[in-house]
């Protein structure tokens, strides 16, 4: 009988830096301490999995090479387009087990595919396998997502939120200090499948028609777009980047009060120029901003519902989970 092994990727949390990632801008996640675990043995030429997630049993044969939306149980698309995109020939047999909500804008797709990565003996550098999550994520879905989700899986860093470039592809760690908490509440459930992810992606190049690439521009150069929403779009994504920048320095020398103001201004150009939060998330960070002892609050994620990310004195806030800065994905025992 072949040795049992285990797999483990973590979900994340975007920090700061929410829809810039599809336009090559600064993103600012964290993986965390809660995330999806594999246990398979190998096997040949099949794949054959179980969730405690999701209903249904995956079956489907090695290599893959039709299209993912006609398997079934439908989340069997992901995997079945992650072995695609690795060319996998050796398949396994296993089962998921995962504390991320599905659908909670924690990126539970970029964990199961990243964990199905590793265990398809997916054996490139932590970037390549992001790249083939990513193209696998697009095959699956047919959304359009910037590289965050899966980079920061593959990339965590324990103890660390990472800085990524998502032009250059350049991560870079920083420490989040143990004197505030990172605490993540859900709301409630969306997809982006069927949402308006895409069109805010199409808005986004229509901007860079008129000025160029977003991740050079400046407020005076948004200024210039002659669309209205465009421009609007554009001026979330070009001071969302600026964001980036100050909110690293902020953390980096304990500048907890700028941390807390820069997410709620975040959120606040998520609402009224990216139009992609909802009257309840606006709800429910204004209520978490109100705490005492709460630096700032946002939604997090591609939008339309989800979850919401405080960063809070150690305790302040006991509604929600403290989420610890966790490793990247990778093989365990
Ligand atoms: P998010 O990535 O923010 O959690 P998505 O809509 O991108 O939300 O991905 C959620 C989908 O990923 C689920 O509907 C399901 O198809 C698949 N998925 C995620 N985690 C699991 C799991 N543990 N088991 C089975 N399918 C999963
Ligand atoms: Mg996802």
């Amino acid at each position: 009988m072949s040795e049992t092994l285990r797999v483990h990727a973590p979900g994340r949390v975007n920090l700061i830096g929410e829809h810039t990632d599809h336009t090559g801008g600064l993103v600012f996640p964290m993986a965390i301490d809660r995330g999806t675990t594999l246990t398979y043995t190998t096997a040949d030429d099949v794949i054959e999995l179980t969730s405690d997630g999701a209903p249904g049993a995956l079956s489907i044969s090695l290599p893959f090479e039709g299209n993912p939306d006609t398997v079934e149980p439908h989340w069997g698309a992901y995997i079945a387009a992650m072995a695609a995109e690795i060319g996998a020939t050796q398949g396994m047999r296993g089962h998921v087990v995962s504390d991320i909500p599905s659908g909670a804008g924690l990126s539970s797709s970029a964990a199961l595919e990243c964990a199905i990565g590793l265990a398809l003996g997916f054996d490139g550098t932590s970037l390549e396998l992001s790249q083939a999550a990513q193209r696998a994520e697009h095959r699956a879905t047919g959304v359009p997502t910037g590289i965050m989700d899966q980079l920061s899986i593959a990339s965590g860093v324990a103890g660390h939120a990472t800085l990524i470039d998502c032009h250059s592809l350049d991560v870079t760690p920083y420490a989040v200090p143990d004197d505030i908490d990172v605490v993540v509440k859900f709301i409630v459930h969306r997809t982006l499948e069927g949402s308006e992810y895409g069109d805010r992606v199409a808005e986004c190049q229509r901007a860079e028609d008129e000025i160029g690439p977003l991740r050079l521009a400046s407020v005076d150069d948004v200024e210039r777009i002659t669309d209205d929403i465009a421009q609007r779009r554009a001026r979330h994504v070009v001071t969302e980047n600026q964001r980036v920048r100050d909110f690293a320095a902020a953390l980096s020398r304990g500048g907890y009060d700028e941390v807390g103001r820069i997410m709620t201004e975040g959120h606040a150009s998520l609402r009224d120029d990216f139009d992609v939060s909802t009257p309840q998330m606006d709800a429910a960070v204004e209520s978490i901003n109100a705490q005492s002892g709460v630096f700032g609050t946002r939604m997090t994620g591609g939008g339309f519902g989800g979850c919401i990310v405080a960063i809070c004195e150690p305790g302040a806030l006991t509604d929600g989970w403290v989420v610890a800065p966790s490793a990247g994905a990778r093989h365990i025992n």
